[in-house]
């Protein structure tokens, strides 16, 4: 019986039509920029999101660090959640190689930032201070539970940046799970914003890769950002190619998943000894609690593994579930009833 792999959206495999697109990839060397299946995607990225022009980048680690390079200098200061992706899990790139100072403020459940706390946090002129270049939202917000962030919302984040000359940035990996859960076209969340990130190898099921779109002048400066960091990639329209199918077939599906993540943390919430609000699960990220005395999140990941279900522990007692297209509806009924049966005959420590 094939594992039910619900750690993250990244561990989707390729599908067939993307095995094909690959297999027949028209390819060219994109450091010269004759690539045209690359640049056939970056056209597309661009269009869906209704900027001038778009980066292909090695993953979305590598999009923001870019992404900074290109809107920041040395000893510039940027602000960002303290729930952030860039701020949590990529190694602190924007101090270790861009020399660019983060500044965070605390993130709001729904994955906000608060917009005075924001605005007070942008530096004023002042030879002591690091000058406020960029602010960087994250949608759907990965930590907040894959909240999406509404069009409203990154629209008045944009509205402060402007005011103060400071660019945003916003971090996408999810975007069309956000596009999707709000019922918006991508490129409205996308309008406010400078600069827009996302994933093709989470729930788009790419085998690797991710788009930086913006300004032409900006995409050129993020160029050679990404060449400086290693990541001018040559024939990368092998790759350039399961993107398209991504983009073409993996969009609409995603309110699949939402709904397979919706009945998951619902049936989640109705098993005693767990712990969470299923109505804040807005998109494919579920994040409970075992409040059960004696167990701890570590153990019911292994005690589930032993059933061919797959979780993450992502501290003590809390665990992790994204929903993707190699997850059905099935397998959340599966899911749960192993989850079910494993909390009921774990009693409290001897
Ligand atoms: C996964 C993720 C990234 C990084 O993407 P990689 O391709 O794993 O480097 C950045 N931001 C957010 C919000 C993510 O979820």
């Amino acid at each position: 019986m094939a594992a039910i792999e619900l750690r993250s959206d990244t561990m989707t495999r390729p599908t067939p039509a993307m095995r094909r697109a690959m297999a027949a990839a028209e390819v060219g060397d994109d450091v010269f920029g004759e690539d045209p299946t690359v640049n056939r995607l970056e056209e597309m990225a661009a269009g869906l999101l209704g900027k001038e022009a778009a980066l292909f980048v090695t993953s979305g680690t590598q999009a923001n660090l870019v992404a900074i390079l290109a809107h920041c200098g040395r000893g510039e200061e940027m602000i960002l959640g303290d729930r952030a992706h860039s701020f949590f899990f990529e190694q602190g790139g924007s101090a270790a190689v861009a020399a660019v100072h983060p500044r965070t403020v605390k993130n709001l459940p729904d994955g906000t930032l608060d917009p005075a706390a924001l605005e007070e946090a942008i530096r004023p002129e002042n030879i002591h201070f690091p000058r406020t270049a960029l602010i960087c939202l994250e949608n759907t917000h990965n930590l907040c539970g894959g909240a999406p962030l509404a069009p409203d919302y990154v629209a008045s984040v944009a509205a402060i940046a402007r005011r103060h000359g400071v660019r945003l940035h916003v971090d996408g990996a999810r975007l069309f799970n956000a596009a999707v859960a709000l019922g918006v076209p991508a490129a409205e969340l996308a309008q406010p914003a400078d600069s827009v990130s996302f994933c093709l190898s989470k729930g788009l099921g790419a085998p690797a890769g991710s788009l930086l779109c913006g300004e032409r002048l900006f995409i050129a400066r993020a160029r050679r950002a990404r060449k400086l960091l290693g990541g001018g990639m040559r024939q990368a329209g092998v790759l350039a190619a399961a993107g398209i199918v991504a983009l073409e077939e993996m969009v609409e599906r995603l309110a699949l998943d939402h709904e397979n993540a919706s009945r998951l943390a619902h049936g989640l919430a109705a098993i005693e000894g767990l712990a969470l609000d299923p109505r804040a699960v807005r998109t494919n990220i579920v994040y409970f609690d075992v409040v059960k005395p004696g167990l701890t999140a570590a153990a019911l990941v292994a005690a589930l593994g032993r059933e061919g279900v797959r979780l993450l522990a992502t501290g003590p007692r809390t665990l992790r579930a994204v929903t993707h297209y190699e997850v059905t509806a099935r397998d959340i009924e599966t899911a749960l009833s192993a989850t079910a049966r494993i909390l009921e005959h774990r009693g409290p420590p001897a």
